[in-house]
């Protein structure tokens, strides 16, 4: 085991001052579940988007503003919608809450996202929506995506995790011409509020219905009861809805790390434009930048080793916990997980790309909590091991 006060962890939170600040103001100030940071937070994530045509909803994990998406849409049973292996599985779970079918295609190894061709291909009378994922904050293929979509009649909902900020075609993720846009704040993402979601949705209907079913399918939100000029008490139920709700005292993070937003992936992508010219001449394929003139989140520094590499995955990321250092594997595909494989008759030759690339992927530490030094010991570790 490595000494763990020298361990460099995989992923860590940049928590500041004004952070604690604003919770603990909000564990003082007596409304401590949704309420009014809740409301800010949703108005200043809806100004970072700057989309006036676009409603920011808060919600307790990107998950369940997948799922609250979906539900809007209104898929149900007998429904399919396409998604990609190379996620992780809420993407592809709320499907399933829902009672419609999921339909796994392949990525794209020039994008690591949804293959577009993939998806023409699976397209059937069933298909209702696709589910794009920006994998590790690279837009996937949007501009080639929405159009095929609409001309078969599908619902858009981007799985926008890793996506913060990011754009395509010059726009950020978020508003983009899709039905919803789903950002997570989850304890390891681009910004976090420990758990929490944002979802993005430009129709009012859709909006108002995601609104309803956020909050047990009540009429109005509980801020609203104890605030409004109308009866106070009054509510009405209708609907069997969620418990989705972001407290105030995530919203009260979530408030400061999203002014830190863009600088946080500055720092990013200058680690990542680091790792690039350190391991240019290593036997290893690098991670997809963005596409010409577009914003990549760098969530995630993914690693494929080339066919010369002196040692396999597995054994790398044991050489680099040896040396202290924390990696990962993101994924492993859903089609490999037992439910999907065998619900679906899931293997891996229909998914060439994903697994190809699962089989010699790692992920390295990118975070800005990192130093200079920090960025320097991955660095010497991955040449020592490649070099
Ligand atoms: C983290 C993540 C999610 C789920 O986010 P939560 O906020 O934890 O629900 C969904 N999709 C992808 C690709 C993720 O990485």
């Amino acid at each position: 085991m490595p000494d763990p006060r020298s361990f460099l962890p995989f992923a860590l939170p940049d928590i500041g001052d004004a952070e604690i600040a604003e919770v603990v103001d909000t564990l003082r100030s007596g409304w401590i579940t949704t309420g009014p940071k809740a409301r800010r937070f949703e108005e200043d994530f809806c100004a970072f988007l700057g989309d006036a045509g676009v409603q920011c909803l808060a919600v307790n994990s990107a998950t369940a503003g997948l799922h609250l998406a979906l539900e809007a849409l209104g898929i149900g049973p007998g429904d399919e919608v396409i998604t990609t292996t190379h996620t992780f599985t809420a993407t592809a779970e709320v499907v399933r809450y829902l009672g419609a079918d999921v339909k796994l295609v392949d990525m794209d190894p020039a994008t690591l996202c949804i293959d577009v061709d993939a998806v023409a291909a699976a397209i059937t009378p069933r298909t209702k929506a696709v589910l794009p994922v920006h994998f590790g904050g690279r837009a996937a293929d949007m501009p080639r995506l929405v159009p095929l979509a609409r001309r078969h009649g599908l619902a858009i909902v981007e799985d926008a995790a890793h996506a913060l900020p990011t754009t395509s075609g010059g726009r950020r993720v978020g508003t983009l011409d899709t039905d919803a846009t789903v950002f997570s704040f989850y304890a390891n993402k681009t910004i976090t509020t420990g758990e929490g979601g944002m979802v993005a949705v430009r129709d009012p209907a859709l909006a108002a219905r995601m609104k309803v079913m956020r909050l047990h399918g009540m009429s109005r939100d509980a801020f609203d009861r104890f605030t409004a000029k109308v009866p106070s008490w009054y509510y009405e139920i209708v609907a069997p809805g969620f418990k989705y709700n972001l407290t105030d005292i995530a919203a009260a993070l979530g408030l400061h790390q999203l002014r830190r937003a863009d600088d946080f992936q500055r720092r990013r992508a200058e680690i990542a434009a680091h790792y690039h010219a350190a391991f240019a001449d290593l036997p290893v394929v690098l991670p997809p930048g963005p596409a010409a003139g577009d914003v990549h989140a760098w969530h995630l520094y993914v690693l494929r080793l080339a066919p010369a590499a002196p040692v396999q995955r597995d054994a790398l990321v044991e050489r680099l916990f040896a040396a202290g250092i924390g990696c990962s594997v993101h994924y492993i595909p859903l089609h490999l997980h037992p439910y999907w494989r065998d619900r679906y008759a899931l293997a891996p030759a229909m998914f060439p790309h994903a697994q190809h690339a699962y089989e010699r992927m790692l992920s390295l530490p990118i975070y800005t909590r990192m130093t200079d030094a920090d960025v320097q010991r991955v660095v010497a570790a991955v040449r020592a091991a490649l070099g």
